[in-house]
């Protein structure tokens, strides 16, 4: 109902962002009041015509706000402000839980045993379907450390389904990444993921025996990564990791892997750093 609402206000094929979302999710995103006048505005005017071309919707309770909305959104699109919404096409629905959300999983293994488990989530994107967010965490995003955003994540997830499995190798456009070399882009993902998987592993071996990795009094040893550990399961996350470290908290990114900035600044045609 809210967008009904939302729809009568706006220009054909976009909504119309009420300024007080719009303001409020400005100071609560500080790497995205960084843009200037110009970037805010195109985002603004991307962020109305996403709200009307994808499908929201709250899931286990949660009521989709108009200011819950345009957070998403604004993460969201920051990502494609320089590509197009073209770049979100194939699928229409983002759906946002109170908090973090469980989904049941099925895993078949080497000897055809079958593993039924639950995982909790913060995020999940499904490849031709829809986005499954975490409110909780998606209004969270930090620019401490090494700079998350959960919606950043995902959406980069679904940039790089568009060409196949996810494997952090999204698909280049002739216009629009002209010059952009797929061996340069192949040798710096493997490069960095390599670097990176070895350094966390010094660190692990550092960890006391005693000392549980997972709990939070071992956060401090991995406090000296440029990425979050999450970054080193595989390429395809290392990417969509970068990429919120990209947006949020730039500068430990480009120091540990210039190479690999430089890339990704001509892949989403915006260098943060620059801002
Ligand atoms: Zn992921």
């Amino acid at each position: 109902m809210l967008k009904a609402l939302l729809n009568k206000l706006g220009a054909p094929g976009a909504v119309a962002i009420p300024d007080e979302s719009w303001d409020a999710n400005l100071t609560a995103l500080p790497f995205i009041a960084r843009l200037d006048g110009d970037e805010r505005a195109r985002l603004r005017a991307l962020v109305g015509r996403f709200l009307a071309e994808k499908e929201m919707s709250g899931a286990d309770g949660l009521e989709l706000t108009a200011a819950i909305q345009v957070n998403v959104a604004m993460q969201a699109c920051l990502p494609i402000l320089n590509l197009g919404l073209e770049w979100y096409q194939g699928w229409v629905g983002v759906i946002v839980y109170p908090s973090e959300f469980v989904v049941q999983r099925r895993i078949v293994d080497h000897d055809s045993v079958v593993h039924e488990f639950e995982d909790a989530l913060a995020g999940e994107a499904w490849d031709g379907g829809p986005v499954l967010l975490s409110w909780d965490d998606a209004q969270a995003p930090s620019g401490d450390g090494y700079g998350t955003s959960v919606v950043i994540h995902e959406f980069t997830h679904k940039l790089d389904m568009l060409n196949g499995e996810p494997n952090g190798q999204p698909p280049f456009d002739a216009r629009l990444h002209a010059g952009l070399s797929r061996r340069a882009w192949q040798a710096a993902l493997e490069e960095a993921f390599e670097r990176f998987n070895a350094e966390l592993d010094l660190i692990e071996a550092e960890i006391p025996a005693d000392l549980d990795p997972e709990s939070a009094d071992a956060d401090r040893y991995f406090a000296a990564l440029p990425l979050d550990p999450y970054a080193a399961q595989e390429e395809a996350e290392f990417f969509a990791v970068s990429s919120e470290a990209f947006f949020v908290a730039p500068a430990r990114l480009r120091d540990a892997f210039p190479e690999w900035y430089a890339l990704l600044a001509r892949f989403f045609r915006q260098d943060p750093l620059a801002r």
